[in-house]
């Protein structure tokens, strides 16, 4: 048997505040430990590392892609994927979009933002979101569907910068659910908070968090 954190930090999580397990880099076997535990939602970022897992585990898992996408990677994972966190071009929506419609699905996604300092970090500053939003063209994409924000911030153990962040991405989200979602219910999910990071998170309003480490050790 291979130990978890699940339990321990489940019970640190708010009322309504969505777990996902980032089980990259972890075997399948701890996979399927947190899933014999009741966990359904699982985060992976690398395409290949999640379609084995994908085809290995039960069927009902709902598996969120986190990592960089590459739009020629979009085929592989449109037929099953529930979520796609890291949507930071219009070019890839529109792939998604694509794939989509191929396979008959909507596609959940959230808009990457970057926040963080470090240049690495991949994402939209909030000016390219907002251009992005505000061109129009995603509206005309049947087979995507918007759920809301995805961020990382920095990898510091400055609080007060990390929280800045996390405020900032939380005012992002109020602005666009206020200009262009307003009446749609399904744009709900402010997904920051890491597993060094994630009480601040939701302090500031997260409802969304991505959590290995901390659950995988
Ligand atoms: C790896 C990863 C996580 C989880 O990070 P931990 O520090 O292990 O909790 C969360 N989000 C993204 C985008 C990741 O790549």
């Amino acid at each position: 048997m291979i130990k978890n954190n699940l339990k321990e930090v489940r019970n640190t999580l708010a009322e309504g505040v969505c777990l996902v397990a980032v089980s990259k880099y972890h075997p399948i076997e701890s996979v399927a430990e947190a899933y014999a535990e009741g966990q359904r939602i699982f985060g992976e970022s690398r395409e290949q590392e999640l379609r084995i897992k994908h085809d290995a585990l039960p069927k009902d898992i709902q598996w969120h892609f986190i990592g960089h996408l590459q739009t020629n990677k979009v085929k592989y994972i449109a037929p099953y994927i529930a979520m796609i966190e890291t949507v930071d071009s219009i070019r890839l929506m529109n792939e998604i979009n694509r794939q989509g419609a191929k396979c008959g699905r909507v596609i959940d996604i959230l808009l990457e933002l970057h926040l963080a300092q470090e240049e690495t970090k991949s994402g939209m500053t909030t000016a390219e979101c907002l251009a992005l939003l505000e061109e129009g063209e995603w509206k005309k994409m049947p087979n995507v569907r918007i759920c809301g924000i995805m961020t990382m911030a920095s990898n510091t153990d400055d609080t007060d910068r990390i929280r800045h962040e996390f405020l900032q991405a939380r005012d992002f989200f109020n602005e666009v659910k206020a200009r262009y979602f307003a009446d749609c219910d399904t744009f709900s999910i402010k997904s920051y908070g890491m597993s060094h990071d994630y009480m601040l998170a939701q302090e500031c309003d997260s409802n969304h968090v991505r959590i290995g480490s901390r659950i995988f050790s």
